[in-house]
C-alpha cells in the first residue's frame, strides 16, 4: 500500500503536449479510476506512473518518493493490460511465477504466493493449462494473478476488461473491485467506460484533452458535475442541454428558451435575470405528464428505444434540441404524437453559456 501523487505532470510527444500539467493525490488503498474519451491521455498518464513513459516535466511520487528516474521494475508496481500479455508457451503457473523467478525469490515463497493467488482467483484447477486452453475471462484472471503474486505497492490497470464480452465484463468488474477491497492495494484503473468507472471507483478522475476536468466520488460527479463536459460524460443516456436565458417573475425563476419554451427553475436558483445559460436535465429527471401543470411544456415524440426495464424516449421540443427521457411504461407511446414533459426542478443544472462551468 502506498500513496501515488502527481505534481504538474506534463508529457510531450515531439512538439505535441498531450498531458498538460496534472495534479492528483491518491490515498493509500484507494481505488481511483481515470475515465475519459479515447485519446484524452489516460494511458499516457498511467504509463508515466508505471515508468513505461518518461515524464516531460513535473513529479511522479509513489509512497512519498519521487520516482521519475526509476525504471518500472524498481517502482514496486504491477500492471494489468487489456491484451493480458501472457506467455503462450508457459502454463498458468509458470506465467504467474515468471516475475518472481526473475526476482530470485525462494522457490517455497514462489509456490506459496502462486497458490494463494490461484486460490483467491479460482484458478487452482487451471494451473497446468496453457493460455490457449483458457477462456477470455480465465486469461484475464491469470493476468490479475500475475500482478497479485508480486504483492506490489500499487496496481495499475489499463482497460483490462475491454476484450471481454458484455456479461463477463460486468462479472469481472465486480470481482476486481471485491479483490481490490480485500487486498487493499492502492489501485489506478483506466477505462473509457463511465459505467465501469461509476461502479468500481472510490474516486473518479474525469479527463479530457490531456487535463483533469473533475475529481470526485461517483455519485458526487453524477449529482454535482463541475462543468458541461463532466455532466455530459457521466450518466447514460447523456444529460440533455437546452440553451436559454434566466427570467424572474412572480412564480420564481424560469428558463426561457427558443420557441417560447419555459422551464421552471428551483426557487433557490441564484442566477440573475438575463443571464445566458445552458440548462442541463438528465433523461431520468424528465417525465411525460398527462396533466396540465403550469410547469409542463409541449414536445413531439419522435421515437422510442425499449431496453426492457427502461425505455428511452426521444422528443423534439419547440425551437430546441431533441431531448431524451427515460420511462418505465413504453406501451402507450406513439411516435409523432404530442406530449407534455415535466422536469424535476430540483435536479436541473445550470451552466455558464461561455465557459460551460456550473453556476451555483
Ligand atoms: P487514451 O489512453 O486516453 O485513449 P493516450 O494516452 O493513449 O489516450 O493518448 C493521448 C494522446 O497522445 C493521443 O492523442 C495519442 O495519439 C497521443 N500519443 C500516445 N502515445 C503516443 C506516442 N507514442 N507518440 C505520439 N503520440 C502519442
Ligand atoms: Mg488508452
Amino acid at each position: 500500500m502506498a500513496t501515488v501523487e502527481l505534481e504538474g505532470v506534463r508529457k510531450n510527444f515531439g512538439n505535441l503536449e498531450v498531458v498538460h500539467g496534472v495534479d492528483l493525490a491518491i490515498g493509500e488503498g484507494e481505488f481511483t479510476v481515470l475515465v475519459g474519451p479515447s485519446g484524452c491521455g489516460k494511458s499516457t498518464l498511467l504509463r508515466m506512473i508505471a515508468g513505461l513513459e518518461e515524464v516531460t516535466s513535473g513529479a511522479v511520487m509513489i509512497g512519498g518518493e519521487v520516482v521519475n528516474h526509476l525504471p518500472p521494475k524498481d517502482r514496486d508496481i504491477a500492471m494489468v493490460f487489456q491484451n493480458y500479455a501472457l506467455y503462450p508457451h508457459k502454463t498458468v503457473a509458470a506465467n504467474m511465477e515468471f516475475g518472481l523467478k526473475l526476482r530470485r525469490l525462494p522457490d517455497a515463497e514462489i509456490r506459496r504466493r502462486v497458490a494463494a493467488a490461484a486460490d483467491i482467483l479460482g484458478l487452482a484447477d487451471l494451473l497446468g493449462r496453457y493460455p490457449r486452453q483458457l477462456s477470455g475471462g480465465q486469461r484475464q484472471r491469470v493476468a490479475m494473478g500475475r500482478a497479485i503474486v508480486r504483492d506490489p505497492q500499487v496496481f495499475l490497470f489499463d482497460e483490462p476488461l475491454s476484450n471481454l464480452d458484455a456479461k463477463l465484463r460486468v462479472q469481472m468488474r465486480t470481482e476486481i473491485k471485491a479483490l481490490q477491497k480485500r487486498l487493499a492495494t492502492t489501485s489506478v484503473y483506466v477505462t473509457h467506460d463511465q459505467v465501469e468507472a461509476m461502479t468500481m471507483a472510490d474516486r473518479i478522475v474525469v479527463m479530457h484533452n490531456g487535463h483533469i476536468e473533475q475529481v470526485g466520488a461517483p455519485l458526487d460527479l453524477y449529482e454535482k458535475p463541475a462543468n458541461m463536459f463532466v455532466a455530459g460524460f457521466i450518466g447514460s443516456p447523456a444529460m440533455n442541454f437546452i440553451p436559454g436565458t434566466v427570467a424572474r417573475d412572480g412564480a420564481g425563476p424560469t428558463l426561457r428558451a427558443a420557441g417560447g419554451l419555459r422551464i421552471r427553475l428551483n426557487h433557490d436558483c441564484a442566477c440573475e435575470a438575463g443571464r445566458e445559460v445552458v440548462c442541463g436535465i438528465r433523461p431520468e429527471h424528465l417525465s411525460i405528464t398527462d396533466g396540465d401543470e403550469p410547469d409542463a411544456f409541449p414536445a413531439e415524440l419522435r421515437y422510442i428505444e425499449p431496453t426492457g426495464s427502461q425505455t428511452f424516449v426521444f422528443a423534439d421540443i419547440p425551437g430546441g434540441p431533441q431531448v431524451c427521457l427515460i420511462t418505465a411504461q413504453p406501451r402507450a407511446l406513439t411516435p409523432g404524437s404530442a406530449i407534455r414533459l415535466r422536469a424535476a426542478r430540483e435536479w436541473i443544472h445550470l451552466f455558464d453559456r461561455e465557459t460551460g462551468a456550473v453556476l451555483a
